[in-house]
């Protein structure tokens, strides 16, 4: 998965008034996604050093250390130093070859969304400051403060004797078949959440459910909870039509190209298919 890298290698612990040196990376996204540095083909993260000074008013916020060296993320576009410099839709994240950039790249974007959308206070509307001592926002006006929201989601493999039940989404742009999925909704458990999704996307009833592992997903801001769980394949499928266009059994060896293992998705089907779930 694209989160397994070494624990050691991005450090989330916060630091708060970290000034930016020379050789720290500096995190700037836009539309267009994130500035990235090439030379000869090879994609890095833009060092301090390769901008001109920045505008006096730039808010360098501290992300995480990469390596040990702080990731800061740049609200207002810094000057770059030289041509060699593009932005990269999120996604290019699946091209990357070093997976730890590809990671890095996509972490930091989910802390850009978060701290983007959390510039007004939702209660009072007032202009919120970032908290020194955590990671948190607060509003100077009636003191409400907003950690972190990461929403919970369950992801099911669906299994039945040999055979493991697979999907593919109504909006679905690459084709490939993968898991049923969907957020844990108010007052449930996870448990509950495994059951209703998949009662409501293909009409079964489950049992023997068992925890897998999790995998947070920087771009919905959710953590994946991965389950396995059992139905009868002689039941009906009865799909929902406004989120599922198929959803079919299928034998260990005969399965259509599935989510690669950057997601826990891809991961469990190819347990699955080696005999390992
Ligand atoms: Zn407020």
């Amino acid at each position: 998965m694209i989160n397994e890298i070494s624990p050691n290698i991005i450090n989330v612990q916060f630091s708060g008034n970290k000034s930016i040196s020379e050789n720290d990376y500096i995190l700037y996204y836009n539309e267009e996604g994130l500035l990235w540095k090439v030379i000869e083909n090879e994609f890095s993260i833009p060092q301090k050093t390769d901008f001109e000074a920045f505008p006096g008013n730039a808010e360098a916020v501290f992300l995480f250390t990469f390596n040990n060296i702080p990731c800061f993320l740049l609200r207002d576009k810094p000057k770059t130093k030289g041509e060699n410099f593009v932005f990269k839709d999120i996604t290019f994240f699946r091209a990357m070859p070093d997976k730890e950039l590809a990671w890095l790249s996509l972490l930091g974007y989910q802390f850009k969304y978060w701290y983007q959308s959390n510039r007004y206070c939702g209660k009072c509307a007032a202009a919120t400051l970032h908290k020194t001592d955590e990671r948190a926002i607060v509003c100077p006006s009636c003191n409400t403060v907003k950690y972190p929201l990461i929403a919970p989601a369950i992801i099911v493999a669906v299994i039945c004797n040999h055979k493991i039940l697979l999907i593919r989404g109504m909006e679905s742009r690459v084709g490939w078949h993968t898991l049923i999925a969907g957020y844990v909704d108010f007052g449930e458990t996870l448990e509950q959440a495994v059951k209703r999704e998949v009662a409501e996307e293909v009409g079964l009833e489950v049992k023997n459910i068992r925890y897998y592992k999790s995998q947070p997903w920087p771009l919905s801001g959710s953590m994946m909870i991965g389950f396995v769980a059992e139905a009868d394949e002689n039941e009906p499928i009865k799909i929902d039509e406004k989120e599922v266009s198929e959803a079919v059994w299928f034998h260990r060896g005969e399965l259509p190209p599935f989510s690669p293992s950057l997601s826990i998705a891809g991961e469990m089907i190819e347990k699955f298919e080696r005999g390992e779930l």
